[in-house]
């Protein structure tokens, strides 16, 4: 069996493996998943290699990072990609959202880039979203995808000192603070990871 299968889930106290490296994601993802009876290991402590991400959408570097931890543990595995979508950039920098910060990772530079394209489209469009894909893969081939998004515009100078990423510089929908002046706590009420994370609970896990 494989392709996408929308109504398998995970039985109550399944075991699975986180499909990520990032110490953040990892416990963000354990602490949500610690009240649902799922038993979590990370790919870090099962010392999985990291695959290559080329695939040029969300839902195809979820999957080829959820994929390869079901391939090499036989646990059904669970991978998130996420990324920062410009409207006047034609959804950049998107899946390169990460790249966009070049060999040093700094997001400065990406935050950067992201004014400086934006001043050239010339262009007073300020929309944009973040985005996630949650995909949880079994070692059968199958898979889920549960989607994210939170809306909202791009805003110059960065302000705030909370937060990663392009933070500094989104501010939500019906808000007039960026992500960056937000408790993590007030971020996740409106975040898209938090929204797919609900999703991923009430459609992919059994109650
Ligand atoms: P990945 O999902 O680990 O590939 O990361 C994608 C990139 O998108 C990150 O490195 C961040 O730059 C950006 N990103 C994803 N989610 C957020 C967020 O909640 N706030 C700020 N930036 C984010």
């Amino acid at each position: 069996m494989s392709g996408e299968d929308t109504t398998r889930r995970l039985a109550h106290g399944a075991e699975i493996v986180l499909a990520s490296h990032n110490a953040g994601k990892l416990r963000e993802f354990a602490l949500l998943l610690g009240t649902s009876g799922i038993t979590v290991r990370s790919a870090a402590e099962l010392n999985l290699p990291e695959p290559v991400e080329d695939a040029d959408s969300f839902e195809g570097n979820a999957l080829i990072k959820a994929r390869a931890a079901a391939t090499a543990t036989g646990l059904p595995a669970l991978a998130d990609d996420s990324g920062f979508c410009v409207v006047a950039l034609d959804n950049r920098p998107g899946v390169y959202s990460a790249r966009w910060a070049g060999p040093e990772r700094d997001m400065s530079v990406a935050m950067g880039r992201v004014e400086r394209e934006l001043a050239e489209a010339g262009s007073d469009d300020r929309r944009a979203a973040f985005v996630v894909v949650l995909c949880l893969a079994w070692p059968d081939g199958t898979y889920r995808m549960v989607h994210g998004r939170c809306e909202g515009t791009v805003s110059f100078p960065a302000q705030g000192e909370h937060g990663h990423g392009y933070d500094p510089i989104f501010i939500p929908k019906g808000e007039t603070r960026t992500f960056a002046q937000m408790s993590e706590t007030e971020k996740n009420r409106f975040s898209h990871r938090g929204q797919a994370m609900e999703r991923f609970l009430a459609d992919c896990v059994t109650r």
